[in-house]
């Protein structure tokens, strides 16, 4: 996807060997999988990331490993070859940091929950708002916001105390890495808060019950699927829901989350 990116840049009339930044929400492949090859061709640009999140793009062993658990033989259509960033492309970020970009002064606060190492990046003058994964998975125009998570770090605690931040800044718009502009951001962020933590309690339930992997996915469909039907337009838009963020990732990220942070409750 590397050449409709830079066809992008060049659209939006600006030559690519000229960026000097490539803000990381996180290190997700969906994210910042490119960030290897891309600094690359855009000989001036440094990779933003947190700090916790560094390690990963400048060896990213560990997240493709991770993705391969997930995707298994699809792994190589779906992402390609992933490239390390050299350490020298990366600066660190922790929350707190400013960032001059491009005319913009860009705030940056530490937002984990979705990944231990995600940061959204605020422009307080402008009240827009890039927001990665923590504000969730809506395609647009649609309502319905689907929680994206997967392993290995979604913590319920952490993501409701980002939400809860995000929402203090009072932003005008979102914008959502899978999909677009959000301005609803209230309803939206309660939505999304609440179908974590009814996600959560399902998922914790049937664990309890003694279901197996396979059997919790079968059941989280059963349980949420008619919902996503009703609001969704045509079968593509499901399909874009669950490419961006699947049900068996999403009970792999939760089971995870209980096992290791919770297992009292199992
Ligand atoms: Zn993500």
């Amino acid at each position: 996807m590397l050449e409709p990116l830079l066809a992008s840049i060049r659209e939006a009339g600006f030559d690519p060997q000229d960026v000097t930044h490539i803000l990381a929400t996180h290190v997700h492949l969906d994210h910042a999988g490119a960030a290897g090859s891309l600094v690359r061709r855009l000989p001036k640009a440094q990779v933003y990331v947190h700090s916790k999140g560094a390690p990963h793009l400048i060896d990213t062993s560990k997240v493709v490993a991770s993705a391969a658990r997930i995707y298994g033989d699809r792994m190589q259509p779906l992402w390609g070859e992933i490239d390390s960033t050299p350490a020298g492309r990366v600066r660190t970020l922790e929350g707190g940091d400013i960032l001059k970009v491009a005319g913009r002064r860009l705030e940056v606060h530490y937002t984990p929950g979705h990944a231990l190492h995600h940061v959204i990046y605020f422009d307080a003058h402008s009240g827009e708002l890039f927001a990665g994964d923590v504000a969730g998975v809506r395609l647009p125009g649609v309502d319905y916001v689907r929680p994206p998570t997967p392993p290995p770090d979604i913590d319920l605690e952490a993501w409701s105390d980002s939400i809860r931040l995000v929402r203090s800044l009072r932003p005008d718009v979102l914008y959502i890495g899978h999909y677009g502009a959000i301005k609803d951001i209230g309803q939206h962020f309660g939505r999304l808060r609440e179908k974590l933590l009814d996600w959560g309690e399902f998922v914790l339930q049937a664990m309890r019950k003694g279901k197996s992997e396979a059997v919790i996915i079968a059941l989280l469909i059963e349980h949420t699927q008619p919902e996503l039907q009703r609001v969704a337009r045509d079968p593509h838009e499901l399909q874009r829901y669950e490419i961006a963020s699947n049900y068996a990732m999403t009970v792999q990220g939760y089971m995870r989350y209980w096992s290791k942070k919770h297992p009292e409750r199992l």
